[in-house]
Parts: C-alpha cells; structure tokens; sequence
C-alpha cells in the first residue's frame, strides 16, 4: 500500500497534535508532507525536527521569517511558507494525498475550500468552514471529486454507524433521526445566577475532553453543538426536524441514529480525539490509534437528559440560526467568534455571549450568500458590529 502525504492545516493545536500522534504510530501508512501553525514558532520548530515535512506554513510573513531562521540554523530543509496563500498551496498541492482541517474558526475557511477544489480526502475538525458556506462546500467537495471525512466524535460517530452512506435525504437511507450527544461542559449543573461571574479558566476546564479555548468555551455554552447540529444536516443531508441534541455527561455514547423500523444504532467510545481520527484517517480500514480499550463494567452508568434551553441559550439560538438559513448561521459564528475572543480577554462576561448573538441575529438583513466572496462579506459585516458592541459594553463592565 502507498504511503499517504497529509498535510495537517492547524497542526499545533489540539486536533492536530492528536493527529501526529497516530500518523506516528503508522509509519508505513502515513507520511507528513506539510504542518501549519498560527503564530507557535517554536513549537512548529518542534514538529518539523520530529516529522520532517516538505512544507512548514506560518499565518504571518514575521512568524515565517523567525521559523525560516531557525530551520536554516539547524540545517533542516523545510520550505517555510506564510499566510493563507500558503495555507492553500499546502492543502492543494498534487503530491498531498489527505488534508487534515484543524485550523480553528473562519480561518480555516479557504485552504480547507482549496483543498476540496483540488480533490483531496479532507478530513473535516474546522466545523465553521462548514457553517459559514454549507452548500457551498458540500458543492466543490463533489464536483471535485473530493471526499469528505467527519473529525467531530459525533458526526464521526454517525459516520461509522451508516457506513459512510450517501444519500440526497437521510429518509432515503431508513433514518427518520440522528442524535449528537452532548456533555453539557463544566456549567451543566452551575446555579443560573453565578454563570456572569463565571472565569475563562473555569469555562476552558471541560469534564471529559482536553481541547483549544475556542470549542472549550463553546461546549461550555452548549454554542459547540448548536454548530454542530447545523453541521450535521450538511454532512448527511438531513433537515433540521431530523437532528437533535440530548445530555449525556459520561461522553461515551457519541451520536445515535434512529431507523424508521425502530432499530437504533450507537456509536460509543473512550472520549479521546484520536478514536475519530484514526477512524476517519484509515476508512474503511481500522488501524490502532492508541486510545485505552473501552470498561463499561468501570464507567456502570450512561445517562441521557434533555438540554435546558434557559440555562443554555446558546443552543436555543443556534437552533434558531439553523432553521432561519445560511445568512444567519454566518453570522451566529462570525459573532460567536469574535464574542468568544472577547470572553476570554475577558472584554466580556460569560453571559454576554448569548446577549450579542441575540441581538445581531435579529439585525441582520436577509440577503442572498451564493458565493464564498458574499459569504466573506457577511462575516466580516458582523464581526465589525461585534467588535463595536464589545467596545461599548467592556466600556460599562
Ligand atoms: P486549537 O486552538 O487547539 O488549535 C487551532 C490550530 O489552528 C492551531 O494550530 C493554531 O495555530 C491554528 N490557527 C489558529 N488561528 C489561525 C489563523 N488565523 N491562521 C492559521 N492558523 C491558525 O483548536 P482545536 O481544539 O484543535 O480545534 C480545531 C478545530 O477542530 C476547531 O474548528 C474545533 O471546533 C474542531 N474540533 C476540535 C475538537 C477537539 O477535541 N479539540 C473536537 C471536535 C472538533
Ligand atoms: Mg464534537
């Protein structure tokens, strides 16, 4: 078997460290052909002395330079390229075989939509490239004959218990509904009244998952599976009706997906990323990925509860993104994001995340987004209203 070339957009963070893991328990499977950082030189620096990429890509011209002197003193030959041009040269060039998207945010947008133009097996953690153009991409992903594989556990989890069918509709395939599950974060159980005081550190120590602040502070609001529920009727073609959310603080079970005839399939799982990642990285073979064995005996119980729409408005408002369409599910990420950021530099309070959604989901003008530059624009229009409303409300904290 040919070894395959993967870059890996976004390799210094949680996802993509997870991933050089396993490609580092199958040498004869995987080579590493570039790695991508945002402004982490030196632990980029690291990676290449281990991994040995063709390409190396920094987000800035000044992060490369300081890579490119360092590689150069130490004789590496790693070609170090910078920002989103090469972000997407990487993730589309002929010799790049899989492209693993771990770029957190709208920035992963382009190289990842560059590496489904070029054909390749994208394997999919950045779910806002996803949220932000749906359509948009499930379109180039087939017209360029590109395959698309789920990173998320949940969408991974589903993934696996319909064998990667395809289907213009989930009736098609005998599915009526799929079932993401959801740990409810470290505020599953906080008191309502204490979430405003509630600190960055606190909303990043997540019960059963280790991951970068932005999805940890989306799980913590439950916003993490509002975006994945929208994910997931692009993914396996489903309408919002078909896709819900349910409690499970045990994080074992990952997804469930409900047959008209009653049968219900269950994906199930140590919470660790590389389950996924090695699932997704070898379909349809298995390969190790070096995650414990699964103890149900040790674990005893697996409960299932239904969210609390009051307690997490996140969700509620993200449900409503999804039913409204694209133009709003743009925005509820472009202004997550931005109040995200404004959270942890601690702009903001916890609770103003749900306020500002709120408020510019209600004053965002409906408009056709047919094509990536429209999609863009819109995000960039409500990253500005964002970013004022944070000025004027870190003005009265
Ligand atoms: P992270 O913050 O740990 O890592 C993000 C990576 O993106 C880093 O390598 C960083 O250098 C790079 N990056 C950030 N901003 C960039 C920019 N402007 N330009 C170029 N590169 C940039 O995040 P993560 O937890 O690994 O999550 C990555 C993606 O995977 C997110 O979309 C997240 O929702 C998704 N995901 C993560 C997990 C998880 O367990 N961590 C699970 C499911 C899905
Ligand atoms: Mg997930």
């Amino acid at each position: 078997m040919a070894v395959q070339a993967v870059t890996i957009l976004g390799s210094t963070g949680s996802i993509g460290k997870s991933t050089l893991d396993v490609i580092g328990q199958h040498p004869d499977r995987y080579s590493v052909f570039a790695l991508t950082a945002n402004s982490q030189v030196e632990l980029l620096l690291q990676q290449i002395q281990a991994y040995n990429p063709r390409y190396a890509v920094m987000a800035s011209e000044e992060s490369a330079e300081q890579l490119r002197s360092n590689t150069r003193q130490l004789g590496l030959e790693t070609e170090i390229l910078a920002g989103v041009e090469g972000l997407s040269r990487v993730a589309s060039h002929v010799d790049v075989d899989v492209v693993m998207a771990a770029i957190v945010g709208a920035a992963g947008l382009l190289p990842t939509l560059a590496g489904a133009k070029a054909g390749k097996k994208i394997l999919l953690a950045n779910k806002e490239a996803l949220v932000m153009t749906g359509q948009l991409f499930m379109d180039a992903v087939r017209d360029n004959g590109a395959e698309l594989l789920p990173i998320d556990s949940e969408h991974n989890a589903v993934f696996q218990c319909i064998h990667g069918s395809r289907s213009d509709s989930l009736l098609d395939l005998g599915i009526n509904k799929i079932t993401l599950t959801a740990s409810g974060g470290p505020f599953r159980d906080t008191p309502i009244n204490q979430l405003k005081d509630v600190t960055p550190d606190m909303a990043c120590a997540h019960p059963n998952w280790s991951m970068g602040r932005k999805i940890s502070v989306d799980s913590a609001s439950m916003l993490n599976k509002g975006l994945e529920l929208i994910e997931a009727c692009w993914l396996f073609s489903a309408s919002p009706d078909q896709v819900e959310a349910v409690l499970h603080p045990q994080s074992i079970v990952h997804a469930l997906v409900s047959y008209i005839d009653g049968s219900v399939l269950a994906h199930l799982g140590n919470p660790d990323m590389r389950v996924p990642i090695a699932a997704a990285m070898s379909w349809p073979e298995r390969i190790s990925s070096g995650v414990a064995p699964l103890n149900l005996v040790d674990i005893a119980q697996l409960d299932f509860y239904q969210p609390d729409l009051d307690r997490f408005p996140c969700l509620r408002l993200s449900m409503e993104a999804m039913k409204a369409g694209n133009l709003a599910t743009v925005v509820l990420n472009a202004v997550n994001e931005v109040a995200v950021e404004a959270f942890l530099q601690r702009k903001i309070r916890f609770t103003d995340i749900p306020i500002v959604l709120e408020e510019m989901l209600g004053r965002a003008v409906n408009r056709p987004l047919d094509t990536i530059s429209a999609v863009l624009e819109q995000d960039q229009l409500a990253r500005i209203e964002t970013e004022k409303w944070v000025v004027d409300r870190s003005g009265r904290l």
